[in-house]
């Protein structure tokens, strides 16, 4: 009886841990009877509190399966990266749990060439390097940027949006940048190619201020938006030499970004102000529906796009400049 609870009892524990963790997994690798019960507890406790933390904040394609070695003649503490612990079986006893916590992170954390963390405000940015040719004035900028314009963008569309947002400079991500939860990786390649492009901050915390979750719209009017607001809040798209292609028939609202922003802008100025808002209040409340156009101005999308097609100069833009 009290073993069939006991077994139950440790199968709802096991469950429970992995659904928390989300296929993190530590395996003790070879040799692992050289530690006793207490230290492993203790280390998969530590791996439990800091590795989904640490691979989150890592990046790209962190490994989320681990093999901890006991290399006591390696090792006087323990070493850590992104897939493999080494420790010394010694060190971890009478060790507290918060010690080897702490010490599991500073050793994971080595591999970043820079980590910082700026709080004003009420605001605060982590700010993670794993690039060593990181230029340092990009890397302030992307910083004073966050700073300027992502307390804007949340007190205009939302406030509830979170206050603590972490910034990656990722040579593994190729794409220009990528924003999920309250992360944004960008591109090193990318940030060295093209160091003028600070309003991607611009862009990617839109991206955290929509927080639209799955399927609540098509992407198309998520990254128009996103583009559409790059163009109205962006701290300095003339130095980015960044703007609004004109428009011309091979263009549909469907091609997204930029394309789409201008259409926005277009609406906004001929159609209804506010209306870009309203569309994004929608989308986050996922009260949004294909209809939506019409019950906001009377008009389709699609009818909306003819009109925009029949006068698209009908708009004036102003970019903001640094200068
Ligand atoms: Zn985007």
């Amino acid at each position: 009886m009290i073993k069939k609870f006991l077994i139950i009892a440790l199968l709802a524990s096991a469950i429970s841990t992995f659904a928390q963790n989300k296929g993190y997994e530590l395996t003790f690798n070879g040799e692992s009877n050289i530690a006793d019960a207490i230290t492993k507890a203790r280390l998969d406790t530590a791996f439990i509190h800091i590795y989904p933390k640490f691979a989150m904040a890592d990046g790209y394609r962190t490994k989320r399966k681990v093999e901890l070695t006991f290399a006591n003649n390696e090792t006087e503490a323990i070493k850590a990266k992104a897939g493999e612990i080494k420790v010394n079986s010694a060190w971890v006893k009478g060790k507290s749990q918060s010690k080897i916590d702490k010490e599991l992170f500073n050793a994971l954390s080595k591999n970043w060439v820079s980590y910082s963390k700026e709080k004003h405000k009420g605001y605060e940015l982590t700010f993670i390097s794993k690039d060593p040719n990181l230029d340092p004035a990009v890397r302030k900028k992307l910083i004073a940027t966050y700073f300027e314009i992502y307390p804007t963008l949340v007190k205009t569309f939302n406030d509830k949006s979170t206050h603590d947002v972490l910034f990656v400079v990722d040579t593994a991500n190729k794409a220009v940048a990528e924003a999920s939860g309250n992360r944004i990786l960008f591109s090193a390649a990318y940030m060295k190619a093209h160091p003028t492009d600070i309003d991607v901050v611009t862009h990617e915390t839109m991206h955290i201020v929509q927080g639209y979750g799955y399927s609540a719209g098509p992407v198309w009017l998520t990254e128009g938006i996103a583009d559409y607001v790059r163009y109205k809040y962006g701290v300095d798209n003339v130095g980015s030499k960044w703007s609004l292609p004109d428009y011309n028939a091979k263009q549909s609202y469907k091609n997204s970004y930029r394309i789409t922003a201008r259409f926005f802008a277009w609406l906004e100025q001929n159609v209804k102000p506010g209306l870009i808002a309203t569309l994004d209040r929608q989308l986050r409340a996922h009260q949004y529906k294909e209809e939506s156009w019409a019950a906001l101005t009377g008009k389709t999308v699609d009818q909306l796009w003819e009109d925009y097609s029949k006068e698209p100069q009908k708009v004036s833009l102003t970019y903001s400049s640094k200068k």
